[in-house]
């Protein structure tokens, strides 16, 4: 039985936009390239920022050059920042060194959402069972950790936590793989054909690959087809999908897959996805 005692919502974990004030369309920086169509520093306004903290351009994103945005999200961290560590105060209207404090804080609190989304989906892996405790109580310091004030969370070591809470993915990940038919149809089969951890994959052909249970942990996917590959029961964790071709590829049960991965692949109406992503819209309506 997959643990029943989380306590994180997953709708908290996910980008609420009309509760946030464009954070993330202003304490990011990004560079002009074929992602972005101009060069923005960190803590200034993109300039289809709308006053109402709406994006101007949000129906053409990707037709306007900025395809970065949709592989972006927050896992929740710019309402969180917005409404609970600075209490509603819009940074439009706050003193500057309140705003500037703000936009220090954001990605400090998306590195924590990020981890609450990882150990969430740990928490649901029944093969994990043995370090459902450890993930629970990492999972209840974490989210301690994202209600500290705007201070603390500046202060904040998150790399070193980061780490603490990679280890326990890590075994997570172990377990629920080895419970996972390999290759050659044996569970628990370990080996190379499982470990493409950190691989450079870039390009691969790999269409119908039988990568069942592999650890594709930060491995280098970009442009790689994996047509009709399957992946189920694969660990996603940091893997670069974009423009990776997942048309009608099989994910059922691949695990540490986040949207915004997702959201840089390529796939169609015939790609099978776990239940904790959503299909891309762009991959059904021509985008
Ligand atoms: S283009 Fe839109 S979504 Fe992207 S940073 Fe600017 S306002 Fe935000």
């Amino acid at each position: 039985m997959p643990d029943q005692t989380k306590t994180i919502d997953p709708a908290s974990l996910r980008g609420d936009c009309a509760q946030c004030f464009g954070l993330c369309c202003v304490a990011l920086p990004f560079a002009a390239s074929a992602d972005f169509a101009l060069d923005k520093p960190a803590g200034k306004p993109c300039p289809n920022l709308r006053g109402d903290h709406r994006c101007g351009i949000h129906a053409d994103l990707r037709t306007k050059g900025f395809t970065g945005c949709t592989v972006y999200d927050c896992f929740g961290a710019g309402q969180k920042v917005s409404q609970i560590t600075f209490g509603g105060q819009d940074w439009r209207t706050a003193p500057k060194e309140h705003a500037r404090r703000m936009f220090d804080v954001f990605p400090v609190v998306r590195q924590l959402h990020e981890l609450l989304w990882y150990l969430t989906e740990a928490l649901g892996l029944d093969a994990a069972g043995p370090v459902h405790a450890d993930l629970r109580r990492a999972l209840e310091r974490t989210e301690r950790l994202t209600r500290q004030t705007p201070e603390e969370l500046a202060a904040l070591d998150v790399a070193a936590h980061r780490q603490e809470v990679n280890v326990l993915l890590l075994r997570s990940s172990e377990l629920a793989r080895a419970s996972v038919a390999g290759p050659k149809g044996k569970k628990g089969q370990k080996g190379k054909a499982k470990d493409r951890r950190g691989a450079d994959l870039i390009g691969a052909r790999l269409r119908g690959a039988d990568l069942r249970g592999a650890s594709l942990r930060g491995a280098y996917l970009i442009a790689a087809d994996l047509t009709g590959a399957d992946l189920r029961g694969a660990d996603m964790i940091g893997a670069d999908l974009r423009d990776t071709d997942l048309t009608d590829a099989d994910l059922t049960g691949a695990f540490f897959l986040t949207q915004p991965q997702l959201n840089a692949a390529r796939g169609s109406a015939g790609t099978r996805l776990p239940e904790s992503v959503s299909r891309p819209v762009h991959w059904t309506a021509g985008g």
